[in-house]
């Protein structure tokens, strides 16, 4: 079933308490002048949706996404104004439901009571960290024990929940993300985001890069960090619904960041680590099973080995600018590799063989 249609309509930073480092106030303060009346938010809202529906194709689920800000913070009336907007389209059978990001301390049995009647099926969380002592440093206003106590409320409601974790974070280090991964599968969500923490010019965090307080991770370790929190969630049956910060969420002017682990291409970088370390064990195990190799000298006779993808994987498994394939023949100097597209392999799965010699 192809996935569904995802309007987002943002409403940048707005129904929060609290600063965080990491907030951009020049960002919030340019973003919340645009946001206007609630007539006018209605057509702001009326014009996004249809700009979306255009692009529906055969897609059969259609979700109106509330990004950006802590929606379930708004107050009473503007939530309610913004829900009652989309339902014309839900009673069309246009939009099929309705979801939103929010800070755990705001969902209550109360607020929840209020959205759900209007389509609400969906919330995500900005967990950030299940570490209190980071939270306390990136002055969340929140702590693990509110996100507990949040999932347990949207479970409870038959809501589908969503966890928002970061990288990078003052103060977390390789550990602590591994710790933040692995508490929250223990809350069971459906779906997992990852972000590396990005320094943005106006937030508190750029005057404590500046200072040296904060020293941002590099690309490599920010790939490492997530590339592991992956393999928790995944391992547990999380899915990890995107990987990496999207240009036009904070980053619309590139000119905001200050420092940290930005790439383009964050999410395919850290899938090809993945990919890399897969193929590493798929070749470790058909050399030591088909001709007993033991791992330490090169394998005898120069081999050939065949790495099967799916062809929608063949970058991840090559890699950015085929660092995966060179790496590959650093670690495997005996051996040359031949690349073969499978269509009935898993979109992550690589599977491996020597040339010559059958797959099992
Ligand atoms: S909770 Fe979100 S919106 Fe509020 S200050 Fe922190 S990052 Fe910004």
């Amino acid at each position: 079933m192809s996935p569904p249609l995802v309007i987002p309509f943002f409403i940048p930073h707005q129904g929060c308490p609290h600063l965080c480092v990491f907030c951009n106030q020049r960002l919030i303060a340019r973003q919340t002048s645009e946001v206007q009346t609630f007539d006018s938010e209605a057509e702001r809202l009326s014009d996004v949706i249809h700009t979306y529906l255009q692009f529906k194709k055969n897609r059969s689920r259609v979700e109106l996404a509330f990004f950006g800000g802590n929606f379930l913070g708004l107050e009473t009336s503007r939530i309610l104004a913004l829900l009652k907007a989309v339902q014309p389209w839900i009673r069309q059978g246009q939009i099929h439901s309705i979801r939103c990001s929010t800070r755990p301390d705001t969902v209550t049995c109360q607020v929840l009571d209020l959205a759900r009647p209007f389509g609400l099926e969906t919330v995500e969380l900005g967990v950030q960290s299940m570490d209190d002592r980071v939270l306390t440093l990136a002055e969340r206003g929140h702590t693990s024990e509110d996100t507990r106590k949040a999932m347990a409320l949207l479970k409870d409601n038959g809501l589908k929940t969503g966890v928002q974790v970061m990288v990078g974070l003052p103060g977390d280090d390789d550990f602590g993300a591994v710790h933040t991964a692995e508490a929250l599968t223990e809350l069971e969500p459906d779906f997992a985001r990852i972000y590396p923490l990005l320094v943005l010019g106006g937030s508190r965090l750029a005057q404590w890069y500046r200072s040296g307080r904060y020293v941002p991770l590099s690309l490599e370790q920010a790939v490492d960090q997530t590339k592991k929190m992956v393999t928790i969630f995944k391992c547990a049956g999380v899915s990890v619904a995107r990987i990496g910060l999207q240009a036009t969420e904070m980053m619309d002017d590139a000119g905001q960041m200050i420092a940290g682990p930005w790439h383009p291409a964050f999410g395919h970088l850290v899938l090809s680590a993945l990919m890399f370390d897969q193929a590493c064990e798929q070749i470790d195990t058909v050399l030591t099973g088909q001709i007993g190799w033991k791992g330490i000298e090169p394998p005898g006779e120069k081999k050939s080995v065949v790495l099967q993808v799916h062809p929608r994987s063949l970058s991840r498994l090559q890699g950015n600018r085929k660092t995966n394939l060179d790496r590959l023949t650093q670690t495997y100097p005996g051996l040359s590799f031949i690349i073969e597209r499978v269509e009935t392999l898993d979109i992550d799965q690589v599977h491996a063989h020597i040339l010559g010699m059958s797959p099992k």
